[in-house]
């Protein structure tokens, strides 16, 4: 794969068996360089029967890796980790590229996938089980957390390095063989983990990478071999994913869309909100399921100040190419996702939110899928712009007037991932994260993503089924536990015993 030019044409592969393997589907996707606008490469769509060499692959490759000690896997980690630090540029400008997100933010995501890395590197500590003593004299119970066999990880495309690495790296140090599906719009990155992967040591058949869409996905979902899904993406798809992998008996996890408010109390100083409104809502183009998208400022007064403070920053965001340093913004990822952002900017003004700053005005280059920041103020819980997730760079301001009508807010939203409220009085806040209804909440922090040692994870329409993504919630995610009941001879009392076993 030629990575150093990126205006060449890639032809992208599946990685199955640890070795590059083309597709034999003769179906393609096209993949974009979105700052632009020009096809960068084609990427092959696998047909049932690629997909299952694939879950093959993976299926003999689990006995001996379930087998290595998880000291053994937690190296392979280590080593993974270090190959990543030393080709940080290289996986960041796929990752630019292909998605458009600047270049200092793609560094980040890989960042944060790297702290996955970093926290399954403690993979013996975390299968450790728990131990009970002479439970009857002569009797211990202990438990075990063991892998699920192969399991599979599909996920979308706006964070192409580090949604795969909340997955993989887990379900990898704890014994499981992994079946990547990433999206078809920037595969380049998570088909770059998978050979550095390899060079790590890890062996063959432990993580394949397959390329495709609905056939692919329809595939890992109904084969009896594929233990568990975990699924990131959109609310649609999360439900449906959901309930076909959950009616076939799998262990699933899948996280959907978002549309999360940050709430501005009247005691919040209204520099530092607005600051952190600025990179939460317009940070990778808005193309972040933790993005602020819905602003709610309590009293005409609060609002007013928000709005004089918000404007002109959203009218100076600098807009450009997501290699340029000077960018704050990159472009939307594909013609397709800003055809359709745009037309909810469109919709706003017909809906008669009032239009603060018009992205589709802003100065930006003309090749590329760009659209400047857009600021909307006096948004109305009933518009579609406020309920449904436009997932770009559109902030909505709705004012409310006091605490109660603020929480009610998201609490009343379909959708529950993230939420945030900026105040100085602990009461308020503290009051805030009880009664909020979502699953992660920022207390002055806009984009409260949890680290890689906590959870992961929405409520409501964000997310469906049990466990979270990484932390102890992941491990518990890719092992199942068994507990042992052990009595050696010395324990054995003779005689056969017909009633239920107690232990005295
Ligand atoms: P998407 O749902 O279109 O695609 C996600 C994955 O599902 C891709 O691999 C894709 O190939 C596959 N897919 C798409 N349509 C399918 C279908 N009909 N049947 C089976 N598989 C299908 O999502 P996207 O546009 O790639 O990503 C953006 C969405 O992901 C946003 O809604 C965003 O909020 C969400 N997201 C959520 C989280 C979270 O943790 N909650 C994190 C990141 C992104």
């Amino acid at each position: 794969m030629n990575t150093r030019d990126p205006a060449a044409l890639r032809e992208l592969f599946h990685f199955i068996d640890g070795k590059q393997v083309a597709g034999e589907s003769g179906r393609f996707g096209d993949v974009f360089n979105p700052s632009l606008g020009v096809r960068s490469g084609r990427v092959p769509l696998a047909a049932k029967i690629e997909v299952e060499k694939a879950i093959a692959s993976a299926q003999r490759a689990f006995p001996d890796w379930a087998n290595t000690s998880p000291l053994t896997r937690a190296r392979v980690m280590f080593k993974f980790k270090e190959l990543c630090e030393r080709h940080y540029d290289e996986i960041a400008l796929l990752v630019a590229n292909e998605h458009g997100k600047v270049v200092s933010d793609a560094k980040g995501s890989l960042q944060r996938g790297l702290e996955v890395v970093e926290f399954a590197c403690g993979i013996p500590h975390l299968l450790k089980g728990e131990f009970s003593d002479n439970i009857s004299p002569g009797i211990d119970t202990y438990s075990m957390r063991q892998p699920l066999g192969v399991v599979a990880g599909i996920t979308p495309f706006n964070f192409p390095a580090m949604v795969p690495m909340w997955m993989f790296p887990i379900a990898i140090a704890a014994g499981n063989t992994f079946i990547l599906k990433p999206s078809e719009k920037d595969p380049s990155c998570p088909l770059r983990l998978a050979e550095l992967l390899l060079e790590a040591g890890l062996p063959p058949g432990v993580l394949n990478v397959i390329n495709g869409d609905k056939e692919a996905v329809d595939t890992l979902l109904n084969d009896p071999r594929v233990a568990a899904i975990s699924f990131v993406g959109s609310t649609p798809v999360a439900r449906y994913v959901y309930a076909t992998a959950a009616a076939n008996g799998k262990r699933v996890q899948a996280m959907g869309g978002a549309k999360n408010h940050m709430v501005i109390m009247p005691d919040a100083d209204i520099d530092l909100a607005s600051d952190a409104l600025m990179g939460a809502a317009y940070g990778s183009a808005g193309e972040r399921c933790m993005a602020v998208s819905v602003a709610v400022s309590v009293t005409e007064k609060t609002s007013n100040q928000l709005i004089e403070s918000l404007a002109p920053r959203v009218r100076n965001l600098k807009v450009g190419a997501s290699t340029d340093p000077q960018s704050e913004m990159g472009p939307l990822v594909t013609r397709e996702h800003y055809n359709k952002v745009r037309s909810y900017v469109d919709l706003g003004v017909v809906e008669g939110a009032d239009l603060v700053v018009d992205g589709r005005e802003a100065s930006f280059p003309k090749q590329g899928f760009f659209i400047g920041g857009t600021l909307f103020d006096k948004v109305q819980a009933s518009m579609r712009i406020y309920k449904e997730e436009i997932f770009g760079p559109v902030l909505s301001v709705v004012r409310a007037q006091n605490f109660d009508e603020a929480i009610r807010l998201p609490n009343e939203h379909e959708y529950g991932n993230g939420v945030a409220v900026f105040t100085r009085n602990g009461d308020v806040a503290r009051n805030f994260a009880q009664k909020v209804g979502a699953g992660m909440v920022g207390i002055n922090v806009s984009i409260p993503v949890p680290l890689a040692f906590h959870s992961f994870g929405g409520w409501k329409s964000s997310m469906y089924g049990d466990m979270n993504q990484h932390g102890p919630e992941g491990v518990r995610f890719y092992t199942k536990v068994k507990t042992v009941t052990a009595r050696w001879r010395e324990g054995v009392s003779p005689g056969a015993n017909f009633g239920m076993p107690l232990h005295k």
